[in-house]
């Protein structure tokens, strides 16, 4: 702790010279006024010794002079008058007769005294005696006058007074070089050394337990209180400052600890504190920072945010209001973008005016938002409007036309067989095409245009304020629907790969007297479809014919719904059979619509209405679960032949719920039904929608009992190569191949290279569509084939196929006596 003034006292600074001061002056004034005193009483007795020196003289020399006048002999007189001159303070002394003649007379020599300014401030400087001379009888003879010099008089007494001061001077200096010696042994050394002691305590070092020493022989006096009193002050200080050093390094450990940026500028923009946090930010050590502008800083990471930055500054300076910025870009030292919640808070530092910034990192919270407004509103592969988005942007630019009067367009475009490149190719070459498809339709575009993915390979368009007559707007509409069929045509490159793409597109104009976005939609499905019966790769207009055909898939779809929960959903049965040994093999379950008004509905009027539409999976359900109810019972009588299946087809959809294998499991279990009797049928394309996560499924099922069949085999693309990979028991060839395989020597081939296959594969083939004796016959030649054909049954209601075919009542094998069902071929 240093004091203002450190430096050492000067002497006429010292206490013991003050102290020395003030008592001299004491000393000094008691002195003199003692002095005075002493001289006022000795001059008042000295008074009186005068006069009675000069009684004496005149009592000594009175008979001499009164002889001398009464006899008148003036030699005498003179005799008595000159002996006075023995006294040097007589002036003049006379004596007279008593005619007052003057008989004798002395005068003393007339000599200057120093003292005589002195005498007369206060007494004559001359005082006269007389003494009568009389005679016995008390007749006066004569006059004795003496005349006395009063300063002479008192020079004793001016002696004694001299004597008094001067040794009371002299008394006084003694005192004084006693009671400095005193006052700097006991009072200023010792001060001083306590001085220099607490001057000597550093306290910005973190040393501890200063104490200040006690001076000899001062312990226990006053002096020794001061040190006392100084060191429970020391130990006081000592037990704040480690306080406020802890609280510090807490402090700044929570402000380091924050993963918000945090620092203070001053008014020039240079940091004046900064946390760790804040110091990452701009690649730098916080003591590398202190002291540099935050403004250059920045700007050295990015210009424009630095400026935004500078403006909040200044915004705070002007207003010295909390200033907040909810989304601020900040790009960090090492380029990383962020979006910061940023505070800037006017805050005195020191007492110096400072800005306050806190800034928290919100981007992975802005990220979120935008993620999640893309998955709501864009499609994650191409980043074009989703369905939502597409429906709102319908909606507002039909408002906006109704409200001008304008026409706009609406087009519904859909690629021509793009399954099959999704099928041959995988999904991830599919995925690539249908990207840069996207974007080459998105090059046709006008910035109020909205091009969407409604899903799939289905895309559709709005193009609002096309103009305000229709004609016109139907001419730039089918314009620009030619531009994009040929802009598509175009032959695109993925990898060693050509692809020639075409597309259907159906167009309506809007508004239409006052149609809602959904059935403007619908309309625009209708055209495309008729384009595409058409003959695919052209456009067509929507007319108000084609609302039929739109209305009939309205109305499909309803039935649908209602068909799915009131169960109108049934199956039939077709029977088949060992090439061999003609015996039952089993039966596939054909599904069937028990329509209320138009009777039975076969698969081709509503399958691919199913699939489209999603609904396809709760009909496979429920035939499966009815092909269980219906094994079930039969199994429980004893009336399914040995290795009897039952065959059920699989929807890709189907097959692709994660929980497929868990239903069907529990299904069969609700039944009561073993595993054994089910084989599932599932196609090629379904299959390979998802290689790995279908042969996974399958093994699942094969674990349990379940068979599997590759239906439809052949129609495919690479079929043979993919075969391998799927852990199927059979293959159903399919009966395109089958109708010819008698006159068509490229089918009889290829049919007779798939059933080498599936030998070496130890596959069962399944020969489907047999309508004739002579393609039954044509199989003879090979082992381990199956028929299903019309030339053996046609698929029959279940009741009749139980009738026709499940009569007989096994015993599970155990007598011997079991005749299967046979046919002779
Ligand atoms: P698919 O799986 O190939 O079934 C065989 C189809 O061929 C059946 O037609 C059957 O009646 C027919 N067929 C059998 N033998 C002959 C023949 O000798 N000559 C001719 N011309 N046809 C024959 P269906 O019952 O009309 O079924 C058509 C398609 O509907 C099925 O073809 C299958 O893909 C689908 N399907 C049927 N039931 C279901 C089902 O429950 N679920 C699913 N997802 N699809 C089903
Ligand atoms: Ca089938
Ligand atoms: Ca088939």
């Amino acid at each position: 702790m240093h004091s203002q003034n450190g430096s050492k006292p000067q002497f006429f600074q010292s206490l013991a010279y003050k102290l020395l001061r003030s008592s001299l002056a004491v000393a000094v004034v008691f002195g003199v006024f003692s002095a005075l005193v002493l001289v006022v009483i000795d001059f008042a007795r000295h008074r009186g010794v005068i006069d009675a020196r000069i009684d004496n003289i005149f009592s000594v020399t009175g008979n001499t002079a009164q002889h001398a006048v009464h006899t008148l002999d003036d030699g005498i007189a003179a005799e008595v008058v000159n002996g006075l001159q023995h006294y040097d303070f007589v002036l003049r002394a006379t004596i007279l007769d008593d005619s007052g003649r003057l008989m004798a007379e002395y005068l003393a020599p007339d000599n200057k005294s120093s003292t005589i300014w002195l005498t007369r401030l206060y007494a004559d400087t001359t005082r006269e005696y007389r003494r009568e001379l009389t005679d016995a009888d008390g007749t006066l003879e004569g006059r004795f006058v003496m005349v006395i010099n009063n300063d002479k008089a008192l020079s004793p007494f001016y002696d004694r007074a001299t004597t008094i001061f001067l040794s009371g001077f002299l008394r006084n200096i003694g005192l004084a070089i006693v009671l400095l010696a005193i006052y700097h042994l006991f009072l200023t050394r010792p001060l001083v050394s306590i001085a220099n002691q607490v001057r000597r305590i550093d306290a910005s070092r973190a040393q501890h337990h200063h104490q200040i020493q006690l001076i000899d022989k001062h312990s226990d006096d006053e002096l020794g209180a001061i040190v006392g009193a100084l060191n429970d002050v020391l130990v006081t200080l000592e037990n704040e400052q480690d306080n406020l050093r802890e609280r510090g390094k807490q402090l700044s450990l929570l402000l380091n600890s924050s993963p918000n940026l945090l620092y203070a500028v001053n008014q020039t923009g240079d940091f004046v504190f900064l946390n760790n946090a804040a110091a990452e930010f701009y690649g730098k050590s916080v003591g590398q920072l202190i002291d540099q502008n935050c403004y250059r800083s920045h700007k050295a990471i990015d210009e424009d945010q630095a400026s935004k930055l500078l403006l909040s500054f200044k915004q705070v300076e002007s207003s010295s209001r909390v200033h907040r910025e909810m989304d601020q870009a900040m790009t960090d030292a090492i380029g990383r973008h962020h979006v910061m919640q940023v505070s800037y808070t006017p805050f005195d530092f020191y007492n110096e005016a400072c800005v306050l910034v806190v800034a928290n990192d919100v981007t992975e919270r802005v990220e979120a938002e935008k993620r999640v407004e893309k998955l709501a509103y864009y499609d994650t592969l191409t980043g074009l409007p989703n369905r939502n988005l597409f429906y709102e942007r319908l909606q507002r630019d039909v408002a906006r036309c109704q409200q001008k009067e304008n026409f706009g367009a609406l087009l519904f475009i859909d690629l021509d067989e793009f399954k099959r490149v999704n099928d041959t190719m995988g999904h991830q070459t599919g995925d690539q095409l249908l990207l840069i498809l996207s974007k080459m339709m998105g090059e046709h575009l006008r910035r109020t245009d909205t091009l969407a993915r409604l899903g799939g390979d289905e895309f559709t368009l709005s193009m609002p304020d096309l103009a305000s007559d229709l004609e016109t707007a139907k001419t730039l509409a089918a314009r620009l629907a030619g531009r994009l069929l040929k802009s598509l045509a175009e032959p695109v490159s993925l990898g060693s790969n050509e692809f020639n793409v075409s597309a259907s597109i159906g167009v309506v104009l809007y508004p239409q007297n006052g149609e809602d976005v959904e059935t403007l939609l619908r309309f625009a499905d209708t055209a495309m479809y008729r384009a595409k019966q058409a003959g695919r790769n052209g456009f067509m207009f929507f007319e108000q014919s084609m609302a039929v055909e739109a209305d009939r898939l309205v109305k499909l779809e309803s039935e649908v719904r209602i068909a799915t929960r009131e169960q109108q959903f049934i199956f039939y049965l077709q029977p088949l059979f060992d090439a061999q040994t003609g015996s039952l093999t089993g039966a596939e379950a054909l599904v069937r619509w028990q329509h209320p008004e138009k009777g039975l509905v076969a698969p081709f009027e509503f399958i691919e209405f199913l699939e489209t539409s999603g609904m396809i999976s709760e009909v496979d359900q429920q035939v499966f679960t009815g092909v269980c109810a219906y094994a079930a019972n039969l199994h429980r009588q004893n009336r399914l032949p040995p290795g009897f299946r039952f065959a059920v087809n699989l929807s890709a959809k189907e097959l692709h719920r994660s929980s497929f294998v868990d239903d069907v499991q529990l299904t069969l279990k609700r039944a009561g039904l073993p595993a054994k009797f089910i084989e599932f049928e599932i196609t090629e394309s379904a299959a390979l929608l998802s290689l790995d996560d279908v042969a996974k499924k399958i093994r699942e099922l094969q674990a349990v009992g379940i068979h599997f069949a590759l239906d439809d085999f052949g129609t495919g693309y690479s079929s043979l190569s993919y075969l391998k990979q799927l852990p199927v028991n059979k293959v159903k060839i399919d009966k395109s191949f089958i109708n010819d395989l008698t006159f068509d020597l490229q089918d009889e081939a290829l049919v007779a290279s798939i059933v080498a296959i599936a030998k070496t594969l130890d596959l069962t083939t399944v020969a489907e569509g047999v309508e004739t004796q002579a393609q039954a016959d044509w199989f003879k030649r090979y082992d381990n084939i199956i028929y299903q054909g019309y030339l053996f049954s046609k698929p029959i209601e279940i009741d009749e196929f139980k009738q026709t075919y499940l009569t007989e009542v096994y015993d599970g094998g155990n007598s011997g006596s079991v005749i299967p069902i046979q046919r002779r071929f």
